[in-house]
This record gives structure tokens, sequence and C-alpha cells, in this order.
């Protein structure tokens, strides 16, 4: 079967394509030939001097009142010639009136042959008008009737349509060599509003459906509501199933007009049909926004024969990127709403192919750069009728993701904390159900090269569940992260705040369990969380605690398998931080062997990278360092810094410096020469580019105590070398550092 928006769309093609209750448009007038009984040809367009004789063969016009027809000047105000005095000639303005009553008949959504009866000529002449009627059936078959203005000159006057609510207001004023034309059902209210000055001229026609006994009317589609209801009725109990139905529409609105009291012409009649059906199968209509951007590789055009010097031209290919997002969304009612911007996927479209074939509102062509490509961005804008069965409102906020939806049910737990009354508990099961469909769509985390101190969308995620006392909540989000390996160290507290709603026993195996499954690859994570467990006073932790010493990094007899073929995990110093914090108030002899571990393996657990930093860190923290297990540590640290700080420290006595460098070309000697040299101050190299550049980098790699600088004097330019003191000055800077963590360390 087809989808349903195809169905959709099929049941609305028959209210988007027949026409209104009235129409109107302006036709060309070729060669008219107008010739009036008792008066002669009349001029196109009207010349003031013809009004008068005009008026003396008119009669002042009726109008019906139930059976009678009356003349009064306080309801009409308008003079009449009757069909048998005028006469209409030439073949140009049979075709002319042709093709008028062709557009009135399709505007008037008939599909049948219709024929336009003359019926007589008006005049409006200055402070003419006509107070709001209906028109009487004048003629078996007629079913509308059509106004057609001839070119003259006037102001004012304006017809009103009125009908079901709706207004069209028209003036029926033409450019010169055209008629205006105006066709209405007869059951629609109309009015002529007073003539300000001239003279309007106009030619009435009854329009009659040929051949047939029941006259057309305006169009009525309780037919294509009662059909759309039920569609909406088996989408609501389809599971496999659009969540949403996006249905473009075919004007354009300015922001400013943008509303359902604003929808133009075969857009009003759908919102109708859509509002009544929606409202009859529970199902929410909104009005939105529709905007695609497309992006794609541009190809550049070469244009023929056009002179030289004219710009490039570009044209769209490829296309790589196309995303369709609704916005601004309008309710039925009239009011607003806090949706955000909400993806619409291609099964939403009604029909299918909506978007096909559009006509960008923008387009922009970038040239190539570097190694990008030429490239396109278009921009298209449209409205659109969106829907979806009552309830499904969190399956289409959760298609938008986290980002909107993270705020919205912050927005509706805040709601629920601020509200202790009745509603409750309806509140409660709202922003539940909201939870509830969130963790069911939790993306795939994909850690990038994000802080990892930062929490992530899974520790605010835990936070609101927490909020929630939502325990099942908690325990599917772990589940996931844990199955993901998606935490990092910054999630760690919302992790362990997360198992309040847990039994004491329960919340250490859940810690060992994510520490388990963390501790190989996120070691970092595992280490941060067993900390802030311990931190809260957690008991039961030494089962953790022994995983994560197992899965300490620098052995490389217990490197696990899959790290054989990779260098080993750059240890940070908040890790070593972590570590000894947590194992400590776990478990002394367990951080006792941690410490051993890490004094075991330097290369992993750099004195001056990690551990000395380390322990700078926990004793400006609330780690007891005189602890029987860091008590290695703090000794190996102390010793390490005052073997440093018992060597020598002066500045170069003379010119030489340290000079060996890793490479042994020929210029790299003579820098490792001018460097040995106790007399030279400075050693300049002319020599082309390149090896300018290797000399330089050989510089910076060994870190010699020099400073360059290229001379633009000459071919080829010159890298002069001057002597500096940068190492003795790194020295310095060292030895203030030892001595500041040495005496950190006595305490
Ligand atoms: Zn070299």
């Amino acid at each position: 079967m087809a989808s349903i928006g195809t169905r959709l769309a099929a049941l609305l093609g028959s209210v988007r394509r027949p026409g209104d209750f009235f129409a109107a448009g302006t036709e060309m007038l070729g060669a008219p030939s107008i010739e009036v009984e008792g008066v002669g040809p009349v001029a196109l367009p009207l010349l003031p001097v013809q009004i008068k004789p005009l008026l003396r063969v008119a009669t002042p016009a009726p109008y019906g009142r139930g059976t009678e027809t009356l003349v009064d000047s306080a309801v009409r105000r308008c003079w009449q010639i009757g069909p048998e005095r005028v006469r209409l000639g030439g073949r140009s303005w049979e075709r002319t009136l042709a093709s008028i009553v062709a557009r009135a008949a399709e505007g008037l959504g008939v599909a049948d042959p219709v024929t336009a009866a003359f019926y007589k000529l008006l005049l409006y002449d200055q402070g003419g008008f006509f107070v709001g009627h209906r028109d009487t059936e004048k003629a078996a078959g007629m079913f509308a009737t059509l106004i057609v203005a001839l070119p003259s000159i006037f102001a004012g006057g304006d017809l009103l349509i009125r009908h079901k609510g709706r207004e069209a207001r028209l003036d029926l004023q033409a450019e010169a060599g055209e008629v205006a034309f105006a066709a209405f059902y007869a059951d629609c209210l109309h009015e002529v509003l007073p003539v300000a000055e001239g003279c309007r001229l106009v030619l009435v026609y009854n329009l009659l459906r040929v051949g047939k006994k029941n006259p057309p009317e305006p169009p009525d589609y309780a037919k294509e509501q009662d059909q759309v209801a039920t569609l909406f009725e088996e989408w609501r109990k389809d599971e496999d199933r659009p969540v949403k139905l996006v249905f473009p529409l075919e004007h354009a609105y300015t922001p400013a007009e943008f509303g359902f009291a604003a929808l133009k012409g075969a857009d009003r009649a759908v919102a109708g049909v859509l509002a009544a059906a929606a409202q009859r199968s529970m199902t929410d209509l909104y009005l939105a926004a529709l905007t695609v951007e497309e992006s794609g590789a541009a190809e550049y055009v070469e244009r023929s024969g056009w002179r030289r010097g004219e710009e490039d031209e570009f044209e769209a290919g490829e296309l790589f990127d196309r995303s369709v997002t609704l916005s601004d969304w309008r309710r039925s009612d009239g009011g607003t709403t806090v949706l955000g911007e909400i993806p619409v996927k291609e099964d939403e479209l009604s029909p299918p192919d909506a978007l096909e074939d559009l006509d960008p509102d923008e387009e922009h062509f970038q040239e190539a750069t570097g190694n990008e490509g030429a490239s396109y961005e278009r921009t298209y804008r449209r409205a659109a009728l969106v829907l979806w069965p009552e309830g499904r409102l969190f399956a289409v906020l959760v298609q938008a993701g986290l980002a909107v939806t993270l705020p919205f049910l912050e927005a509706e737990i805040a709601a629920l904390e601020a509200s202790p009354g009745e509603d409750w508990t309806a509140l409660r099961q709202r922003a539940q159900k909201l939870a509830t469909e969130i963790v069911a769509a939790w993306p795939n985390m994909v850690q990038g090269w994000n802080d990892p101190d930062h929490p992530t969308e899974t520790a605010r995620m835990l936070g609101l569940l927490t909020r929630l006392e939502d325990a099942a909540g908690i325990a599917r989000l772990l589940e996931r992260g844990l199955a993901d390996r998606g935490f990092v160290p910054g999630d760690a507290e919302a992790i362990v705040a997360s198992l309040e709603p847990l039994s004491p026993p329960q919340r250490p195996r859940l810690i060992e369990r994510i520490v388990r499954g963390m501790a190989d690859e996120h070691l970092e994570t595992a280490g941060r969380l067993l900390a802030m467990a311990a931190k809260v006073g957690m008991t039961g932790l030494n089962d953790a605690a022994k995983h994560l010493l197992a899965a300490l990094p620098g052995d490389p007899a217990r490197a696990p398998a899959r790290h054989s073929w990779g260098p080993e995990p750059r240890v940070r110093p908040s890790f070593v931080v972590d570590l000894l914090a947590g194992l400590a108030a776990i478990d002394q002899e367990i951080a006792a062997a941690a410490v051993e571990h890490l004094l075991a393996w330097p290369k992993t657990y750099d004195m001056d990278l990690v551990l000395v930093p380390a322990l700078r860190a926990l004793t400006e923290g609330d780690i007891r360092r005189e602890g029987p297990a860091s008590a290695p540590l703090i000794a190996a640290c102390r010793a390490h810094l005052a073997r440093r700080i018992a060597e020598p420290l002066q500045p170069p006595a003379d010119g030489r410096r340290e000079s060996t460098v890793g490479c042994r070309c020929t210029h790299c000697i003579a820098l490792a020469r001018f460097l040995a040299d106790p007399f030279e101050k400075s050693w300049t190299l002319r020599a082309a580019e390149s090896v300018r550049r290797h000399v330089a980098e050989t510089i910076r790699r060994a870190e010699a105590d020099v400073d360059t600088v290229t001379d633009r004097r000459g071919r080829p330019y010159s890298l002069v070398c001057m002597k500096n003191q940068a190492s003795y000055e790194r020295r310095v800077r060292q030895r203030a550092q030892d001595l500041a963590d040495l005496a950190r360390l006595d305490g």
C-alpha cells in the first residue's frame, strides 16, 4: 500500500486544485466594439462626454427582495441598460470572453462546461454603490455571476465578496487595453463600495452550467475531511509509521504574516480540511517554517560566445549534504510553542517528492580555495503544515536530538519540582515518559577531542533522571554508557550521584562493573569514578579497587593484547591523583601495591611529567601524604628533587655551549663547532632556504642556546645564529620549582 504521506497528498489533491468561492483577473481586450441603442458606438476607455447619453437611456437598477423587485437609492444606486439595447461585437471579443469564462470556471473549481449569458450593462457613476446582497437565481442552471469591467476611469467602487467568514476585495481596475473580471458563486454575499469619482462601466453575465440539473456550489470538503480523519485514525494505530507528517504549502509567507489566519487560497483550504480532520481524530496540527539547506560541489562552466573578462560561471554539481528542518512553530489555535528546530525525515513528507524541483530562495557559489574545490550552498524556504497523532510529541522531540530534548525535559522537571499540587502526578508522568523516550533513543556518543574533564550529555541526563528519582532510567542509561564506553572522567561525579536511588549494596557493585568495563581503554574514567565513590564514603569498593590496580599500564608483560601494537596510553598526573586518593581511602594495601607499580615503571610514570605534578596536586588537596601507602612515593620524589638540587648551577663562564646536536651533515657539524667555540658569539650561515630550515630545525630539537634570525640582504639569505643563556635560564627556573616542590613535600 502506498505510504501515508502519499495517500494524504492524494486526498488533499482535490482540495488543492479546484478553486475558491471567487475568481478574478485581467484579460487582454482585442479591438472591442460596443454599441448601445439610442447612443451609438461607445468609445473605450469610456469618454466623460458619453456618460450623459448613456445615463439617458439607462434606468435605475432595482434589487430583489424575496419575490419583489424594488428600486431604493438607499440600497442601490446604479444604472442599468438591458441586453436588448446593447450589442457587443467583434470576433476578438468572443475570444476574450471565452477565455475569461474558462478562467472563471477553473478558478471556481467547475470542471463541467460553462456558458456565460449576458445579463445587463451597469453604470456606477460618482456616488454609485450597492449594499451587501446575494444574487437571486436569474436563469436555470445559473450558479455564479461574472462581472467584466470595461476600460473606464474611476476611483473607489471596490467589489467585496464574502463567503464563510472569508472576504475578497477587488478593485477591478485594468491596464490600458485590458478588461478586469471577477466571478463568484451566486450565494456569496457581495457589495459594491461607493464610486469616489469617474464612472464604473461593467458587463454582468450569468454563468450557467450546461446540461446539469444541480448547479455547482462553493467547494465543500466534508468528504475529504471524512477521508483524512479516517486516514489519521489508521495512522495512529500504525506502529510502522512516520512519526510526523509534513505537508509543504504552495504560497510564500513573510515572517510578519506567518500564521494560520494569513494562509492564502488553496493553502487555507488544505489547512481547513486538516484542522477539521485533526480535531476529529486526536491529531496535533501545527504550521511551521520549512528550511532546506543543501551543499555540494560546484562545476565551472565556460561561457561560449561571451566577451573576455566576463565573470566565471558555476553550476551546481554533486550534492554532498542536505538538511530539512522545521522551526517557527504556530499552533492552530494561534498559540505559540516551545518546540525548537526539528529535523524532517524523508518518509515524513507528503507527498514524498514534495521537495523536488524547487527553486532555491538563495544560492551561493564559493570559488575553489587551496585544496578545497568550488562549492555551492542553496537554501529553500517554504511553509508547511505538520501533523502527528496526539501523544507523539515526545517522539517528535526526540528526533531533534539532545540539544532540544534535554532543555525541554529540564523545563518539565523544573515545573514538576515547583508544583507540589494536584497536577504533580500528571506532570511527573509526562516528564517520566519523555525521559524514557530520550534514554531509549540515546545516541552513540562519539568521544571527540573535547575536554575529558567536562561532563558529557550523559552526565546531564543522569542528573535529570536523579532529580526524577527514576532508578530504572538511570540503570538503563548506565548500561548504555557502559556498552558504548561512553563515559569520560568528567561524568564520574554525576554517575556516583545517580546511584543514590539504589540500595547501599547495589551501589559498589555497579561501580565495580563500570570500573571493570572501562579500565582497559578508559583508565582515567575508571580512576575518577573510584575516587568519587570513595570520596562520598561509599563502602565495599575493594573489588573495584583491585580491578583498577590490575589494569594499571606500564608493565609490558601485563599489557592487554590490544595495546601491544600501539604506544602505552599516556598517563596524566590527574589520574595518579585519582588513583592514590581513591585507593588510600579504600584499602591501604592496594594503595601501597599501586605506589610500588608507579615506581617500578618510570617510563610510564615519569618523575617530572607525572609523579611530582601529581604529588603537588595531592599535597594541595585533602590527601594525608603521611599515609603508609604514599610514603615510598614521597621518598622517591624527594630523592629525585634533591639529586637535581645538588647539581651545580652557574651561568656559562664563556662562549662555550652544549654542542651535541642530532645531525652529522656538514652544516650541522659547523653549527656544533660554533657552539663549542669559547670565543665566537655569532655565526652566519648563508645558504638556500632548505638548508637554513634544516639547521634551524636541528637547533630547535637540540634546544641549543642560540637565537636565530634571517638576514634578507643578498641572495641567498642568511641564517644568523647568536648565542644566549636559555639552558641556564631553564635550569634556574627548574631549581626554583624543585625547591618549592621539595619544601611542599617536607611540609
Ligand atoms: Zn644537518
